[in-house]
């Protein structure tokens, strides 16, 4: 049987961020993706550029797949515009994973593509099916549906869909991204134009199926897009990340900021954060690894996720009131706008 000490299974942002770090460690693993090739899934193509101490560029460094900076944010209300100052990259997203593949490549990482993990077994250590791969340590960086979580009992997650596509007639400014946050386009949720170098990545999503639903047959028959894709964000609290010899990464553990449905940049953290605790297993060469050392090094991470679902909760499901919710969201994005200024100026 073949041995690792470690397994990621799942080849999206989070896992291939993952793989890069430890390979430049040295540290013994294989990646196994589902897919024969990156980005398969759904997604707007924005990455906030910086979240707390990370800048998106310590963490890719390369500017293969970034299409254009952005830094201004025009959210819509029924009751004005407000405007957010907040630098977002938009990026070819399938580029960014091809372009972390081969970083990681390059430092040695063992990637194989068109490799579903159907079922893990637990013994001694874990022993990952149909591959019959043994090993000590699990990652799963396997998306909403992940396995990984339900190996370890967490309950699923709490959700909002989306849809997007790329359009080429948007009449908006191509320097902006522009989001619609109006009940009379969708409850519960948002549309959102954002910039491309040719295009526009244009979408809506809401954590109500019903609302939903009518929000996208409206969409449809503004916009001319060559093709919907849809996917699940998850909204919940970021769920505990670990179980006995496992972790979790990026959406498996629901580490998005569920007020604007983000989860690029949070996994890319989250994995380099992981990477940095594997580093210690594997001094030790994985013998009595305390997994919930993860959870101890993500809790600055954890907070501020948690703290953006509060406020995602309060602005959606507690507060009806357009108007209220306007004004708290107006505060809000001064708030972010300075935060977000004063971070830039580090460069
Ligand atoms: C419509 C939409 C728009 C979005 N827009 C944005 C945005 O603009 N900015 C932003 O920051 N976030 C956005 N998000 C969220 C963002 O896309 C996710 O948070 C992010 O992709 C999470 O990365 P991940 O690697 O954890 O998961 P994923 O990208 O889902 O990757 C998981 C990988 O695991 C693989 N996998 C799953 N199960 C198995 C298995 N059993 N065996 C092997 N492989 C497996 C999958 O094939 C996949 O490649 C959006 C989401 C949606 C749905």
């Amino acid at each position: 049987m073949e041995k690792h000490d470690v397994v990621i299974i799942g080849g999206g942002i989070a896992g291939l961020t993952l793989a890069k770090f430890l390979a430049e460690y040295g540290i013994d693993f294989v990646l196994l993706e589902e897919h024969n090739g990156f980005f398969k899934k759904a997604c707007g193509e924005g990455v906030t550029r910086y979240i707390m101490e990370y800048d998106f560029f310590d963490l890719y460094e390369s500017r293969v797949g970034i299409e254009k900076e952005i830094y201004e944010t025009i959210i819509y209300t029924k009751y004005g515009e407000i405007s957010l100052y907040m630098p977002v990259l938009m990026t070819d997203k399938k580029k960014i994973e091809e372009e972390l593949a081969n970083q990681a490549i390059k430092r040695g990482a063992d990637i194989r593509m068109g490799e579903k993990v159907i079922k893990i077994d637990r013994g001694n250590n874990f022993i990952l099916k149909p591959q019959n791969i043994e090993a000590k340590l699990v990652v799963g960086a396997d998306g909403f549906f992940s396995i990984t979580r339900k190996l370890i009992g967490k309950k699923d997650l709490k959700y909002a869909i989306a849809v997007e596509g790329l359009s080429e007639n948007i009449d908006k400014d191509n320097n902006k991204i522009h989001v619609e946050f109006k009940k009379s386009i969708v409850k519960y949720g948002y549309s959102w134009y954002f910039p491309k170098k040719e295009k526009w990545n244009i979408g809506v999503g809401s954590t109500s199926m019903k609302e939903f639903r009518k929000a996208f047959e409206n969409f449809k028959k503004k916009h001319v897009v060559e093709k919907w894709k849809a996917g699940y964000v998850p909204v919940s609290k970021p769920v505990r990340p670990y179980g006995k010899n496992v972790l979790m990464l990026g959406d498996a553990a629901s580490q998005t900021i569920s007020s604007i449905g983000a989860g690029n940049m949070p996994s890319m953290i989250c994995a380099r954060i992981a990477a940095d605790v594997i580093k210690k297993f594997d001094a030790t060469e994985f013998r009595n690894m305390d997994t919930k050392e993860y959870e101890i090094a993500l809790k600055p991470m954890t907070k501020m996720l948690n703290y953006e679902h509060s406020f995602y909760f309060f602005t959606t499901r507690i507060i009806r009131n357009e108007y209220l919710v306007y004004k708290i969201l107006k505060k809000a994005v001064e708030r972010a706008s300075k935060y977000y200024k004063k971070l830039g100026k580090r460069d």
